[in-house]
């Protein structure tokens, strides 16, 4: 091969990456023959288009495989336009006016003839089906029989529904199938994402070079590898970040779960404080009442035991054996519920108060106040009178 010094060339290009070329110039061509899958992409430096011709020795072609005529092309790589290749004057092709779909046939052309050296090299062996997707992109089919796998480039954009349904299809007839989703398939690569917590993607690799990436996406992440870096394993297609990726999604999971365990226990506690609180409140608030003469009718708080027959019990153990100078007699007329509150409440009218409003004798937990209240009144405990609205009574 001759060898060229090149010349600093100096660059004029809006942008070198995707820049414009006429009608009927293309970026891409097979270097492999007019039923070829090598294809190149033609750099717009000149330097780089001038090394790329000598390299392949003028041999070009527009390839079948992508859609093409099969015919030669020619490098133009002149001083002032950005390199391109053509067709020779009256070639009938449909891929001559459309530099669009050259470029979408081609990126599949690259992908299908990249994943079957990346197989080759771990010694398998795979056959190849192309689906026209919606916008005229080849999809890739790539059947791995040794493994019972199908890999699928999905370039084109496919609907979660149609995603599904040919989930299903291919995983009744092989064990594995790998989806490997291109930028123009991001609805199937999000469907699949929620359905397995992560998705495969492909790209063509930065840079002029024919590497092409496979990048794991999660919710938290997004980490590419280049394919000669990943392998098909006997149960998946593996690559140097999924395990990591699938980790520490797990881990993020994981310590959500156990935060929100936490703020739940948190919120218990601080309901609990909140609710003792409150009943502190309540029974101060009571106590103060039955230091100023008065009882409260009844507790909105069933765990507040306060003014009950059992709290009388307890604060006052006397109550057990005490007996007025009445005796008892005067209870034989209660019920037993009756007779039990009477012994508290008649020990409140002749030891503890003179007087108060008659509230203050309706024991809480008792349905029978009104009842102890007139048998008092009858073995001449107290006398009942009204003050300002209030039906109080006093010692006698
Ligand atoms: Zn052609």
């Amino acid at each position: 091969m001759a060898s060229v010094t090149l010349r600093p060339v100096s660059l004029n290009i809006e942008d070198p990456e995707r820049p414009r070329r006429a009608k009927g110039e293309l970026a891409h061509a097979v270097v492999d023959g007019p039923d070829g899958t090598h294809a190149v992409e033609l750099s717009p430096v000149r330097a780089e288009a001038l090394r790329l011709k000598l390299l392949h020795e003028e041999s070009f072609w527009c390839s079948r495989q992508a859609g093409g005529c099969g015919g030669a092309l020619v490098l133009a790589a002149g001083p002032i336009r950005v390199p391109y290749f053509r067709h020779h004057s009256g070639a009938d092709c449909a891929l001559a006016g459309d530099s669009a779909r050259a470029a979408r046939s081609y990126e599949h052309l690259h992908y299908q003839r990249a994943l079957l050296a990346w197989l080759e090299a771990q010694g398998l062996s795979a056959t190849t089906e192309h689906h026209l997707g919606p916008d005229g992109r080849a999809d890739l089919h790539v059947i791995v029989h040794s493994r019972r796998h199908t890999i699928e480039v999905q370039l084109s954009p496919l609907g979660i529904n149609e995603w599904r349904r040919r989930d299903e299809g291919y995983h009744r007839q092989v064990d594995h199938v790998t989806w490997l989703h291109g930028a123009g398939a991001e609805t199937a690569a999000a469907a699949e994402q929620a359905d397995r917590d992560h998705a495969l993607h492909i790209r063509a690799g930065a840079g002029a070079g024919t590497a092409i990436e496979i990048g794991v996406v999660t919710n938290l992440t997004e980490v590419w590898s280049p394919l000669g870096e990943c392998e098909l394993r006997a149960e998946q297609f593996w690559t140097p970040h999924l395990e990591q990726a699938l980790a520490d999604l797990a881990a993020a999971r994981e310590e959500s779960a156990a935060r929100a365990a936490e703020e739940a226990a948190d919120e218990a506690r601080r309901e609990a404080s909140r609710q003792a609180a409150a009943r502190r409140r309540a029974a101060d608030a009571k106590r103060e009442t039955a230091a100023r003469g008065a009882v409260p009718l009844a507790s909105s708080d069933e765990n507040d035991r306060y003014g009950t027959l059992p709290w009388w019990g307890e604060i006052h153990p006397e109550l057990a054996s005490w007996a007025p100078e009445q005796g008892w007699a005067w209870t034989d007329g209660l019920t037993e519920q009756g007779r039990a509150a009477a012994r508290v409440v008649s020990y409140i009218v002749s030891r503890l108060y003179t007087s108060g409003p008659i509230s203050m004798l309706l024991l809480p937990d008792e349905t029978v106040g009104a009842e102890v209240v007139a048998a008092l009144e009858r073995a001449g405990f107290l006398r009942l009178y009204e003050r300002r609205g209030v039906e109080r009574w006093e010692r006698t």
